[in-house]
């Protein structure tokens, strides 16, 4: 029997995770099968050992399910103890481990599909949810020149700083603090999905910047109109994301990297055509 993958969320039914490690799957010959599950808002952990029960082997983890995910593991990674948070969970005789690859998977994209180095770089990251804290730990490992965090509720972004102020040169502001440029920028807000921008201005832009949304599929975002006007670089949206981060979680449970440009771009001409 092929070993069994799935992803747990609520909703779950536009995810485009099953599509993806299927693509990864056939690619690599391994044998193995990807499904969607819907849990209960209130029977996540139910619904993780039933499928752990019937020969699940791991588990994808997305909203609202994340912080509960981190609490079911044994073990977990550095960057998921950090993100208090895991997306991707993997079964091992009694153990549960949990790794977090959101922000791995980000920075891959960053960094080999649109080729832009961290290194010494001004960062901005908006936003201090689930997602930003993903970011920090493999961010500063990339030894930026600072990285400061704007979020609407200043005490969360100054907690998160505050975290990981030994590893680099950590800063929390609010929007109306902002008064200098960056190099790169990342919308890591929900303030897209509902066809918002977060309160930031064009100053933010350094000319030439990375503009990087980690919302996909929803065109010219407002943050994107916003760093065009202000004559950003490279504007990204995040499918690069969501795919290097599935080819995480399938590397750590397959022992083999999918590649990854291929499927990130026939997935482009997917989210493209009309939905039904
Ligand atoms: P959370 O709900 O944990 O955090 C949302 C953040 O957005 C909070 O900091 C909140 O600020 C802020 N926010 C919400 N609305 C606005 C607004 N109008 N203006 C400014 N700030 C706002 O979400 P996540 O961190 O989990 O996700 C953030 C985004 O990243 C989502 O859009 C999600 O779709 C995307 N994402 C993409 C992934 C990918 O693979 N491409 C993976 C994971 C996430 P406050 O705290 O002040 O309320």
């Amino acid at each position: 029997m092929s070993d069994r993958y799935a992803v747990i969320g609520n909703p779950i039914a536009h995810t485009r995770s099953p599509r993806i490690h299927h693509l990864f799957a056939q690619a690599t010959g391994q044998d193995m099968r990807y499904t969607a599950l819907e849990s209960p808002t209130d029977g996540f952990a139910d619904c993780l050992r039933t499928f752990q029960a019937n020969g699940g082997r791991g588990v994808n983890v997305t909203v609202p399910f994340k912080l509960e995910a981190f609490a079911c593991a044994t073990r977990c990674s550095d960057r998921a103890r950090l993100a208090g948070a895991a997306n991707a969970l993997k079964f091992e005789d009694d153990q549960v481990l949990a790794d977090n690859f959101d922000g791995t998977g980000l920075l891959r994209d960053v960094l080999h599909n649109l080729k832009q180095p961290m290194s010494g770089r001004r960062v901005l990251i908006l936003g201090a949810g689930g997602a930003a804290r993903g970011m920090l730990l493999p961010f500063l490992e990339q030894r930026p020149h600072s990285l400061t965090i704007a979020n609407l509720a200043l005490p969360t972004a100054q907690a998160l700083a505050s975290e990981v102020a030994s590893l680099g040169r950590v800063s929390a502001c609010t929007y109306q603090d902002l008064d200098s440029p960056f190099d790169m920028v990342f919308n890591a807000t929900s303030a897209s999905l509902y066809g918002q921008l977060p309160p930031v201005t064009a100053q933010a832009f350094a000319p030439g910047a990375l503009a990087y949304e980690l919302v996909y599929g929803k065109g010219l975002t407002p943050f994107m109109q916003l760093a065009q006007d202000a004559g950003a670089g490279t504007l990204s949206d995040g499918l690069g994301m969501l795919v290097e981060q599935a080819a995480e979680a399938f590397a750590w449970w397959r022992g083999i990297r999918p590649d990854t440009p291929p499927v990130i771009q026939l997935l482009r001409e997917e989210l493209a055509k009309p939905q039904p």
